[in-house]
């Protein structure tokens, strides 16, 4: 996307309640004035489509053979960005506390992988799927993002669709906790 889209994309992602304008507490336990409550987004079958084709148009160079996402978000991006790139979708869910290959999914050797994923906060969730990927002999063609809130290096080709850096802050040193403003939790139903 250029520059003038990804604006298009954050005031489509606001208006629809997926990038949430206020005073939240992260699951870090730090408090940020932004949120993104990324089902806003996935539970919109239009928008999902729109998002995947931005991703695949700009993925298509790195011609990747397969989509691996994360579960449970990661399946519905990854599902219609392959379905853009004529490729199987497949996912890494955990077993266990591990991240792995279920269902009979797998990866040839050397097979050309491109890694989606909605949010990018630390980019634990990549790596692993990342570490998932080459654990079964395949290649890394690239990683796709829609939202990277923080300057994640993964060492290859990255994709990001908007970059939204987050701004957080010790609850002790929070400038809206000083001013007395109410603290939302997210995740709660008040966000719907
Ligand atoms: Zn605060």
């Amino acid at each position: 996307m250029t520059a003038a889209t990804a604006a298009d994309l954050l005031r489509e992602l606001e208006a629809r309640g997926a990038i949430l304008n206020g005073h939240f507490r992260l699951s870090s336990g730090r408090h940020s004035n932004v949120f993104v409550q990324k089902f806003r987004l996935l539970e919109d079958p239009v928008l999902v489509e729109r998002v995947a084709r931005a991703l695949a148009d700009r993925a298509r160079e790195l011609t990747p053979e397969v989509v691996v996402s994360a579960a449970v978000g990661g399946i519905i991006l990854g599902y219609e960005t392959a379905r853009q790139l004529g490729t199987l979708s497949i996912f890494v869910e955990k077993e266990q506390g591990v991240p792995t290959l279920r269902r009979g999914f797998a990866l040839r050797a050397g097979q050309r992988a491109l890694v989606v994923e909605d949010v990018v906060t630390t980019g634990g969730s990549v790596n692993e799927v990342l570490d998932v990927v080459r654990a079964h002999g395949a290649h890394v063609a690239g990683v796709g993002v829609i939202v990277r809130r923080a300057m994640v290096d993964f060492g290859v080709p990255t994709i990001t669709l908007l970059d939204l850096p987050v701004d957080s802050f010790d609850p002790e040193q929070c400038p809206q906790c000083a001013a007395g403003e109410p603290i939302t939790e997210p995740g709660s139903r008040f966000l719907r």
